[in-house]
């Protein structure tokens, strides 16, 4: 046959089967389970039942500096104490710590650690504020009608019905209000209290517009059981209400009071029911940023979870040295899926105060968005999002009306949230170049930037 007729004849495709892949390089189903908290000279006798109960976690978590710091002694250099103590002293969140938590952590690798970044300040990281940072960067308090409920979104609303949580986490959004006062920061306190709850309330049914009412906090898991039932029951008794989230960092940091609260888990499991036959959604969401995080004691709490059909999501924050790398990511969102929690948000960094050693630049997170997505199904796969600073809301993080890597500059719109507004995120300072850092250390420069910025944005907006 001439070269010319085969040139004519059908190819046929070369089958691109893949190749089996090696079950140990499924490393996300690997959960860890046994004693592991047995390391921790502090809970060397602690049994499994006693370990597994809620109580003895709650009674027994870590709510003061100098307690952190002698559970650490001979665990950790006393250089690595000293650093922390610091770290604390200038920090804007106080200290609260479960033994699961502190258990979780590598102390042999405290620094780098990224449960212990996450939780434990150590001075010798800290970085200068960039200067457009705040304590309340999303002006929760200027959405709020009455205090403690923010109504942002057309029809949603932020129900903050206390303000404590398991653990306090540096990287609260909620500084302004979350824990403790520290050194450097006095919080708006929005304890459990009757009478605003009852004016939330009024607020919710007073708006036909509201259908979807998240729990917060504080954290739904410092909520007592009657509490939960209360607030599920009252909120799904309007008839403008369609929708619940119970959100709670809970499973991260102590998810055996899923398992050993039964009180607890039962009033959720009734308000979960209840909504079920109101034919109105009720969820659980919740914030884990590690793989690490998620353990064979995690996996049981969300199996207890799912017997009862209660569904759960997930939101992250994207942290520098805690997830901030495409591999960490993708083993996080796999993991979770694992363990039938939905992957829904990864958060770039809000621009809180005092840990701009966390934050990544926006560029980061739209590279490892690129390299997670596709690694599982799309509805395991999470938005990454900024929450536009000054009250804009959730933005996909692609959605910027404009970027300038340079001066670390961002410009989101939110035309369904603030229609015409235009809202401004900022990269890591120490990310940025020297020419750049030294304008960012002139106030007068701010303006500029910002003016040019803004005057780019509005050449895209529509
Ligand atoms: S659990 Fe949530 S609300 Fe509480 S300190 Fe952590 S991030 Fe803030």
């Amino acid at each position: 046959m001439s070269t010319a007729v085969l040139n004519l004849l059908p190819t046929v495709p070369v089958p691109a089967i893949k190749p089996p892949v090696e079950a140990t390089s499924l490393t996300y189903r690997d959960l860890e389970r046994g004693p592991f908290w047995q390391k921790i000279p502090a809970y060397r006798e602690v049994d499994e039942k006693q370990f597994l109960d809620h109580s003895w976690q709650a009674k027994h978590t870590i709510t003061n500096i100098a307690k952190l710091l002698k559970a650490l002694e001979g665990l950790v250099s006393p250089a690595f104490i000293a650093d922390a103590e610091e770290g604390f002293k200038r920090a804007p969140m106080s200290v609260r710590v479960s033994p699961y938590l502190l258990s979780l952590i590598d102390w042999n690798d405290p620094y780098g650690d990224p449960l212990r970044i996450q939780f434990v300040p150590v001075a010798s990281r800290l970085l200068p504020d960039h200067p457009k940072l705040d304590l309340d960067s999303l002006h929760e308090q200027q959405d709020a009608p009455v205090p403690g409920l923010t109504h942002r979104y057309p029809d949603k609303a932020l129900f903050l019905p206390l303000d404590t949580c398991p653990v306090y986490c540096r990287f609260c959004t909620r500084s302004y209000a979350i824990g403790l006062d520290t050194e450097g920061v006095e919080k708006v306190h929005l304890r459990a209290n009757d009478e605003r709850w009852r004016k939330a309330y009024e607020y919710i049914a007073s708006r036909p517009e509201l259908e979807d009412i998240v729990i917060s906090g504080g954290d739904a898991y410092q909520l007592r059981a009657q509490q939960i039932e209360d607030i599920g029951m009252t909120l799904l008794a309007m008839p403008n209400v369609r929708r619940l989230r119970f959100a709670t960092k809970g499973p991260a940091v102590m998810p055996m009071k899923i398992l050993t609260d039964d009180a607890w888990t039962d009033a959720l499991t009734k308000v979960v029911e209840k909504g079920r036959a109101l034919h109105k959604e009720v969820v659980l969401h919740t914030h884990f940023n590690h793989p690490r995080e998620i353990t064979g004691i995690t996996q049981d709490a969300m199996n207890k979870l799912m017997e009862r059909g209660i569904t759960v999501r997930n939101q992250s924050v994207l942290q520098r040295r805690v997830n901030d790398t495409p591999e960490i990511m993708t083993q996080l969102v796999k993991r979770l899926g694992h363990v039938n929690v939905h992957p829904y948000y990864v958060y770039v960094h809000d621009l809180v105060k005092g840990v701009e050693d966390l934050r990544t630049t926006l560029d980061t997170a739209l590279y490892i968005e690129k390299h997670v997505r596709g690694a599982t199904a799309g509805f395991n796969t999470p938005i990454f999002v900024v929450d536009a600073p000054g009250g804009g809301g959730k933005r996909d993080a692609h959605s910027y009306e404009y970027y300038d890597r340079e001066s670390g500059i961002s410009v989101y719109s939110a035309p369904a949230v603030k229609a015409g507004q235009l809202f401004l995120y900022y990269d890591p300072l120490d990310q940025l170049s020297d020419t750049m850092r030294r304008r960012w250390a002139d106030p007068a420069e701010h303006e500029v930037m910002i003016r040019l910025a803004l005057a780019k944005a509005r050449e895209h907006v529509r």
